[in-house]
């Protein structure tokens, strides 16, 4: 069994670095509340200014809610859907965050999965390779009735549906409809009742995942999850902590403001980091500069 010598008492940022320089590997989770630490967040002025139709149609809390919803026609539905894709993929910009952890993942083998939808890892210049797009990706479609495994990416018409749209209606001839049976086009991203289309790209990333997994069973892993809540923990956080359980030099680390419950058996292997995720990663960074362990 290997020691791990992390020094506790240390403020976040600290402890995050000395966890990266030790590791021989990282598997990194990263859920909704990484991009919303670097701004792209679901509620408040960013919703509010992008919908203000739709809120004052529908009443709706935030873009997550308004993603979800199951609007009366598909005009409409893609009227929301092309400006939420514009706003979340198309024109997202670069998140510090994602930029910096990048930048220290690099001197260690990585590998990232994600439940976010997002354009982040793209705009940040990951290493593709390297991420696995758990729940689908907002520029992406997919048939509404599932019935074969592509999906498809047409930026442009997506575009066109923001530009042309009125009344929260987009022009019939811009809605997609499937190639093989007609139905409805429909945004890939996974849903509770419905899943979603899984396509060959999407196996090639699980097989890469996968296969980095089963490369680092032994050793000292950190299973990182950043930003990761509750909603979907069968995705990152329950598959980390049998990681962990089952590799006695694994270290399982969770990024969160909300420090979540975690097993009694886990605890013993577990750091938790609640100071604000941006902040965290900008400083680990810093340290791992000044170490010249990253750099400039
Ligand atoms: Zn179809």
């Amino acid at each position: 069994m290997s020691t791990w010598n992390i020094k506790t008492n240390t403020s976040d940022e600290e402890t995050l670095a000395e966890l990266i320089k030790e590791a021989d590997a990282v598997v990194v989770g990263i859920g909704a509340g990484m991009s919303a630490s670097d701004g792209f967040t679901y509620v408040g002025d960013r919703f509010k200014k992008n919908f203000p139709d739709f809120i004052e149609k529908y009443g709706f809390f935030d873009m997550l809610q308004a993603s979800l919803f199951d609007f009366p026609t598909t005009e409409e539905y893609w009227a929301f859907q092309s400006r939420f894709v514009k706003l979340n993929y198309l024109d997202q910009p670069v998140g510090k965050s994602y930029t910096l952890l990048r930048e220290m993942l690099e001197e260690k083998p990585y590998f990232v999965i994600t439940t976010n939808a997002d354009n982040a890892f793209y705009k940040a210049d990951y290493n593709m390779d390297k991420v696995f797009y758990y729940q689908g990706e907002y520029a992406l479609m997919q048939c509404s009735q599932f019935c074969h495994n592509d999906t498809y990416r047409d930026d442009e018409m997506m575009l066109k549906m923001v530009e042309q749209q009125e009344d929260m209606k987009v022009p019939y001839e811009l809605i997609p409809f499937c190639p093989k049976c007609n139905a409805k086009m429909e945004i890939n991203k996974r849903n509770a009742e419905k899943g979603m289309v899984e396509s060959p790209h999407f196996f090639e990333q699980k097989e890469r995942y996968e296969t980095f997994l089963n490369e680092h069973q032994t050793g000292k892993v950190i299973y990182l999850e950043i930003g990761v809540g509750y909603t979907t923990p069968q995705f990152i956080k329950h598959p980390f902590w049998r990681f962990t359980r089952n590799n006695p030099d694994a270290k399982f680390v969770t990024m969160n403001q909300k420090a979540y419950r975690i097993p009694n058996d886990i605890k013993p292997h577990s750091i938790t980091l609640t100071d604000d995720i941006q902040k965290t990663i900008v400083g680990a960074n810093q340290i791992l500069k000044e170490q010249n362990y990253v750099s400039n």
